[in-house]
């Protein structure tokens, strides 16, 4: 078996307290990377001046190497928080008035994939296999190709990849699209945002689609396929059912004190549609007032990328907007919404799921939304919750059976929430089996393999 180089802007060092549980992507790709051997290598997390930049810092952990790289704070805010995240970000979640495009910004971008690539190429052996992760790194795979890399290279875009129209609205979508074509395998959370790859590509005429998955440019081929991302399922139903008996668990039930529990879980995030969800939440107070006093929204949402304006600005907005609507709605003894900026262990959300009647999950654009899939997982089968869920969230491309909403009718989600929290135990049962099939057939570990068999059997089509 080769060996396997993961690349990905931030890597998930070990954490040998084990405080910190590792998210579902890190276990499977660990796993993956000790039954091969492998490398992973991405960024420290640290900045520094330019003349500082020091050799590349090496942890070992069993069959795994960490390779860490500082960047330069110039390289930080230009590729990072400039354009990877003011640009790439908006665009693929079709937030086209948001995108802050600068030639600085792209041009850093662009240098700092070429710093990964000079990083990675001594430590390169001839049989070694790639798998670069997310949109951070997309031209990372022509950097390699350029100083004669030769290996296979496959690449996951965990985000969406929009419409033509969008994507095409970006000023450097040419050099993007095309550094997609010197990868071997390409993996889109779902068959849309395949589709839409293959429709950026058709509307530039950038090469031949041979048939679904194959594609020709010159004289090299590659695939492109939905890769629809798992988590650790059984893993997850374990961590729920274990969280009956802790402390918070206790705590959070008696502060409930016989109200139903709806929850929300998102990095504070505009593509996360928590305003929208909000206004849903006192849409639905305000028409079901027999509800009041009986139910409690709490949303968990840990602040993300505070550096970037916009989500200042978002910060200020949905704390605002809970504030409003509590004051409003709220009584002496009852809070609407418990709004929450910290970040929970994976333990404790999971606790938190498994008590919840409903969980609201409408992001307004979601590559594939983790948490909805948490939520399924952690139920108690004999009397599941209901998921909420956004069509718009790669997830729902799976979780059919979860109530689909359009996060942008703030009405109709305010109904799907009446509907939802007065659903019939049977059809929560029947609903809940049969995501619940969808989550155990595709698991993060079966998600790493299915691509991982794909990229290592990868042949170059003649
Ligand atoms: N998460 C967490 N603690 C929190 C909030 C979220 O561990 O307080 C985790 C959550 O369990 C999920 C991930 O963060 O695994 C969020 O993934 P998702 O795909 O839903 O959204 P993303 O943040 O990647 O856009």
């Amino acid at each position: 078996m080769s060996r396997l180089i993961v690349v990905s802007n931030r890597v998930p060092i070990p954490d040998k307290t084990g405080t910190a549980p590792a998210g579902g992507l890190a276990v499977a790709l660990q796993s993956a990377l000790e039954a091969r051997g492998g490398l992973w290598l991405g960024w420290s997390g640290q900045s520094c001046a330019e003349d500082r930049i020091g050799p590349l810092q090496m942890l070992r952990d069993g069959n795994i190497d960490y390779a860490l790289t500082d960047l330069t704070e110039r390289d930080v805010e230009e590729y990072y928080q400039g354009f990877a995240n003011r640009v790439l970000w908006p665009i693929c979640h079709y937030r086209l008035d948001l995108a802050e495009y600068g030639r600085r910004e792209m041009a850093g971008y662009f240098r700092v994939n070429r710093f990964f690539a000079s990083r990675l190429l001594p430590l390169i052996g001839e049989n070694d296999l790639f798998w670069i992760h997310d949109y951070h790194l997309i031209p990372l795979a022509a950097e390699l190709r350029r100083q004669g890399v030769k290996n296979r290279i496959g690449f996951f875009l965990h985000i969406p990849w929009p419409a033509p129209d969008v994507f095409l609205a970006m000023p450097v979508h040419e050099e993007i699209l095309s550094s997609l074509t010197a990868y071997d395998v390409l993996g889109f959370q779902t068959e849309h945002d395949r589709e839409n790859f293959a429709a950026c590509l058709a509307r530039q005429g950038l090469g031949n689609r041979l048939d679904k998955a194959h594609f020709a440019l010159g004289s090299r081929t590659f695939t492109a396929r939905p890769y629809p991302i798992g988590i650790e399922t059984n893993e997850f139903v374990t961590l729920a059912q274990r969280a009956a008996g802790t402390t918070l668990h206790k705590r959070m039930l008696d502060s409930l004190d016989g109200k139903g529990l709806i929850i929300g879980v998102d990095r504070l995030d505009y593509s996360k549609g928590i305003t929208q969800r909000i206004d849903a939440f006192e849409t639905f107070l305000k028409r079901n007032p027999d509800s009041q006093r009986k139910v409690a929204l709490l949303q968990i949402t840990p602040k993300s990328r505070s550096e970037v304006p916009e989500y200042e600005a978002m910060q200020r907005a949905v704390a605002e907007q809970a504030g409003r609507v509590n004051g409003a709605l709220g009584t002496v003894d009852w809070v609407p919404i418990r709004y929450i900026n910290r970040s929970l262990r994976r333990p404790a959300l999971a606790g938190l799921y498994r008590m919840a009647k409903l969980a609201l999950v409408t992001p307004l654009r979601d590559g594939m939304n983790l948490v909805a899939k948490e939520f399924v997982a952690a139920q108690n089968e004999a009397d599941p919750g209901v998921l909420l869920l956004s069509r718009f969230a790669g997830a729902a491309h799976e979780l059919k059976d979860a109530v689909l909403v359009n996060p942008y009718d703030v009405e109709g989600t305010a109904d799907a929430i009446a509907r939802s929290l007065t659903m019939p135990l049977e059809e929560r049962r029947d609903r809940w089996k049969s995501m619940m099939n969808a989550l155990r057939a595709n698991d993060v570990f079966t998600w790493c393999d299915t691509f991982l068999g794909d990229l290592s059997r990868y042949e170059q089509v003649e």
